[in-house]
C-alpha cells in the first residue's frame, strides 16, 4: 500500500470504482475514461510501480493478473472476437498511474500499430 497511490486507494476502498472482478490478489474495474466499448483495468493489489519493477517475488501476482484478464475477456464476450491486453511504462508510453495495471480493451476493431 502506497498512501499517495490512486490505485492503492481504490484497492483500499477509499476511492470508488466500478469493480468487475476481485480476488485476494487482484482487482479489475472499468476505466474512468474508456477508450473502447470494453475498457477494464486489471491490477495487482500489491503496489508495484510498473512492469519494470516486477521481480521474482511477484510471479503469483502476475499470473493472477493474466488469469483475471482472461476471465474479464470471457465475461465481456471478447474472447472469440479478440481484445488487446496492454501495459504502459514511462512517459513515452503515456503511463499516468504508477501502479502496475493491464488494460483489457475490446468491443471494436483495435488499430495496429497503436498510437
Ligand atoms: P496509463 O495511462 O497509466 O496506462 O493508464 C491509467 C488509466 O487509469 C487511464 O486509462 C485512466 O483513464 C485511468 N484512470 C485514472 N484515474 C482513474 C480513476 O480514478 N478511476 C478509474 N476507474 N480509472 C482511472
Ligand atoms: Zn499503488
Amino acid at each position: 500500500m502506497s498512501e499517495d497511490c490512486l490505485f492503492c486507494q481504490i484497492v483500499a476502498g477509499k476511492i470508488p470504482a466500478d469493480t468487475v472482478l476481485e480476488t485476494d490478489r487482484i482487482l479489475a474495474f472499468r476505466d474512468i475514461n474508456p477508450q473502447a466499448p470494453v475498457h477494464v483495468l486489471v491490477i495487482p493489489k500489491k503496489h508495484i510501480v510498473s512492469a519494470m519493477e516486477l521481480g521474482d517475488a511477484d510471479g503469483e501476482d502476475l499470473a493472477a493478473c493474466f488469469e483475471a484478464a482472461r476471465e474479464v475477456a470471457r465475461n465481456e464476450r471478447l474472447d472469440s472476437g479478440g481484445f488487446r491486453l496492454v501495459t504502459n511504462h514511462g512517459a513515452e508510453a503515456g503511463q499516468s498511474v504508477f501502479h502496475l495495471h493491464f488494460h483489457v480493451l475490446g468491443g471494436r476493431a483495435m488499430g495496429w500499430p497503436p498510437g
